[in-house]
Order: C-alpha cells, then structure tokens, then sequence
C-alpha cells in the first residue's frame, strides 16, 4: 500500500490567543521566548492572534471554522479563557463548539486553572515561568479530558458559563481591588488580602444550595459512620460537620461507631470518589457505613420540563438549566438556606483558586460538584489569616475551623442582602444582585497533558 498524504499523521493546529494586557503585560515576551519555540519543536501548528480588546477573544472564536483547529490556547490569566468559553457558547453550533479542546498557557495574575492542571499532572504546585514551562510540555503531549462548566445566572437574567468560582466577599474584593497592584503580577493578590483583612467586613446575606444527593434517592434521617480504621478528634468532627452541613442528616442524628466498615458507595459520591493525594481530611481517607431510614422527597428537585429556568434569559443557548427556578421563584424543599454575616462565599470547582491556592484539594475537572465554601461573621483576623496561608498547601481544610463551611451541591443561589458588595464569576466582576448557578458536568474539553 502507499503512504498518500492523507495518511500521514496530521500536525495538531492549535489557535493561540494572547493578551498582550494581562497579568505584568509579558505575555508576547514570554510566548517568543518560552512558548513559540517548545510546540514548534513538537511539531504543533499554530496561528498566534494577539487580542486587541476586551471581548475581541469572544468575537473572534465565533467565527471561526471548527474543522481547522484541534484547540484553542489562550496565553493570559482565566479571564480570557471565560471569553473563549462564553464566545463558543454563543454560537448557533453551540453544542459542537463547546467540544472544542481549550488550553490555558498561565501569563496572567490569576492563573487558577494552570494551577489545577499543574496539580492533576501530578508536579509539584509552583508559579510563574516555572508553571507555564509544565502548562507548555503537558499542552504538547495534549490529552484532552471532559471539563464541567458551570451556568451562573445574574439578576439581569444574563446566564454566563463558569469554569473555575464563583464569589463573593472577601475573595472577591480582593480580586477587583487588586486590580490597581496589577504590575506585581500574582502578589497583588498577597498585598490585596492584607488590605481586606485590615479593614475586615462582613456582608449580610441568604445562601441556599442543593447538596450533592441523587434526586431520585431518598435522604437519611439518621446516618450511622463506621470509619475503616480510627478517626483522629479533629478529623471526627470535621466530619461531623460536614455531613450535617450538606443536609444529609440532622447533626444530632449522626452517630460515630467504630466497628468494621462496609463500604456503601450509593451515598457520598463525592467522598469515595475523590482523589486524596496529600490531602489532610478523614473524608477520603476512611469509609463509611450507612444505615438509613428513607425518607422519601415530598419534591422533586429537578423542574418540570415546561417550568425550567429563567424567563430572561440572554444566553439562550446551552443545556437547560433543570435544577433552577427562575430567580424570583422560590426554592423546592430539598434545598438548604443559610440566612447570616459572611466574611465570604465561595463557589469552586477547580482544584485551584490561584496558582498557589489549593483551595478545593478534592475537586477534579469532571466532579459533577459545586464546592460551595463560606466562612462566617465572627472569625478574627488572625484566624482568617491562618486559612489563606493554610490555603497554599490545602491544609485549611483539616484546621477545623468552625467559621468555615464546606458544602459539595450542584447548585445554589446566594441572594445578597447588603447592598453595596462585589460579586465576582471567574475573577471577573459581575452585576451586583441575587445570583444562581447550576453544574453541567462534562460540557467542555479541556487539555490537560
Ligand atoms: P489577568 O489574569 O492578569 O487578569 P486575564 O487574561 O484574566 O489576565 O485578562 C484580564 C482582562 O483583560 C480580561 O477581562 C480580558 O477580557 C481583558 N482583555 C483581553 N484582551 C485585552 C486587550 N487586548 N486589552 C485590554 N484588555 C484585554
Ligand atoms: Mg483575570
């Protein structure tokens, strides 16, 4: 048989974008210096657009011919990769489009999902040109996974599509007041906390979420955990806390007994499934027995086909919005609320909040999880210090904290009630209002290496 050239093994095409604007404004020094010159020698063909504007990234991938590109990088922070993702999700091919492998070469400031992608590699968290030199090799090796996305809906009625948080508070005043520290790159986000937590604040507000339980199965009335080996104190109630945090459970009804585990995988999905490498907490490192009672919803949690989302949508494209009510509907019962003073509420589903902020250790890119993270009024500052620097090494988790929360849902809706504050989607800001969220797991592709 002959080799045609048709059969030959076709050079991957990749559309790099590049903001020429972001993070300390090196981005097109470090892409010819680092960049340009590693996946020429792998052999990847590319076309470098520099954007010109805001929104030019956006425009830009809506007109493109999906046929020609493998994937799409962008070389900047993760704002410009919410423009890619939110410009494929407007595209009349919308469900094509999202397939589309997009990467993220870190030049930014915030360089979240770098970082979580860095840390699903397997290398040791690190920052700057160091990350982009392990972001570069694993976008030429090029594995490609499913990535879920998350549809956040504003109070305009404006539905955006998420990848990495959604916040409020502390972390999302430090994210936009930073923005005048620009030229120190990541350590505006060090000089912005200390700021934040000089003039420490709390914002009034009601949080309601939907925890992580199948819509179809029945939630326990009393839960009964057999750790598979001894629980340390600190561990046992972090547990503790968690489950009746999650509205699995009333917390008076969780007993601890320390007999032999069997391992009922139907309940905590999210529990026995994670990855634990390094991580500190007991959820993952033991396994539980359950003993329910049934308690069957009186509500189904997901909407009526003809009773789904917002009215006002902008964004009429996308997967429907089934765990949502409008947002100036009540709530079904199965949901949780939290009425009180927030130092912050935080909604992730990376690994990452920035390249060293491992702030959601068990979250991986396909979970099928929110992880809602709040920490209430009342803690010092010295202690909230303690869980940023904890933060790095994803030790806040295992501090035992009884400020924060942990929450694993798949959707909520955070309904502000102070009314000046920042609200933030993806480190970008958004407008001010009752916000709500739904996961879509799986919807995106992204190259992880
Ligand atoms: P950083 O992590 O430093 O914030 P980002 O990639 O997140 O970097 O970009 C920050 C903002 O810059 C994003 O909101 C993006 O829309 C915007 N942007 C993109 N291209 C340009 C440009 N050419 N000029 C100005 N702003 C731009
Ligand atoms: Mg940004």
């Amino acid at each position: 048989m002959e080799i045609t050239p048709d059969l030959q093994p076709k050079a991957r095409r990749l559309l790099l974008l590049l903001n020429p604007c972001g993070g300390r404004g090196n981005a097109l020094q470090q892409c010819h210096t680092h960049i340009l010159p590693i996946i020429t020698e792998a052999d990847i063909s590319y076309n470098l657009v520099q954007t010109e504007r805001a929104n030019h990234a956006r425009e830009l991938v809506q007109t493109i011919n999906l046929e020609e590109w493998d994937g799409i990088v962008v070389i900047s922070g993760d704002g410009l990769l919410f423009e890619v993702i939110n410009g494929l999700m407007e595209r009349p091919d919308w469900e094509d489009a999202i397939k589309m492998p997009i990467g993220i070469l870190p030049c930014g400031s915030g360089n979240a999902l770098a970082g979580a992608i860095n840390y699903n590699a397997g290398f040791e968290q690190a920052m700057g040109s160091e990350l982009l030199l392990n972001c570069i090799l694993l976008l030429c090796r090029g594995t490609v996974m499913p990535m879920d996305l998350v549809s956040v809906t504003t109070c305009s009625g404006t539905r955006s599509f998420s990848f990495l948080s959604v916040a409020w508070g502390f972390i999302s005043d430090v994210d936009i007041e930073s923005e005048k520290y620009r030229h120190m790159g990541s350590a505006r986000f060090t000089v912005g906390t200390m700021v934040r937590v000089a003039s420490l604040r709390t914002y009034r507000g009601r949080l309601s979420y939907l925890p992580v339980l199948d819509a179809h199965r029945p939630i326990c009335r009393s839960i009964t955990l057999s750790p598979n080996g001894s629980l340390a104190p600190l561990q046992r109630s972090q547990l503790h806390r968690t489950i009746s945090d999650m509205g699995l459970c009333e917390e008076r009804n969780i007993m601890f007994e320390r007999s032999t585990a069997v391992l009922d995988t139907g309940e905590l999905p999210s529990f026995e499934t994670s990855p634990s490498p390094g991580s500190p907490t007991a959820l993952h490192t033991s396994q539980f027995t359950f003993d329910s009672v049934p308690n069957a919803l009186s509500e189904p949690d997901r909407m009526l086909p003809n009773d789904v989302g917002c009215p006002t949508h902008s964004h009429v494209n996308g997967p429907k919005d089934d765990l949502l009510p409008p947002l100036d509907q009540p709530l079904p019962k199965s949901w949780v609320t939290v009425e009180g003073d927030f130092v912050l509420v935080l909604g992730i589903y990376q690994s990452h909040l920035g390249a060293d902020l491992f702030t959601a250790p068990f979250s991986y890119f396909d979970d099928g999880l929110i992880h809602l993270f709040f920490v209430k009024a009342g803690i010092s500052r010295t202690a909230l210090v303690r869980l940023f620097l904890a933060m790095e090494k994803g030790t806040h988790i295992g501090m035992e904290c009884p400020y924060l929360v942990h929450v694993p849902v798949r959707a909520f809706r955070l309904e502000p009630l102070t009314k000046k504050g920042i609200l933030t989607v993806d480190g970008e800001r958004v407008e001010y209002g009752p916000i709500q969220a739904q996961v879509h797991q799986r919807l995106g592709n992204l190259i992880t290496g």
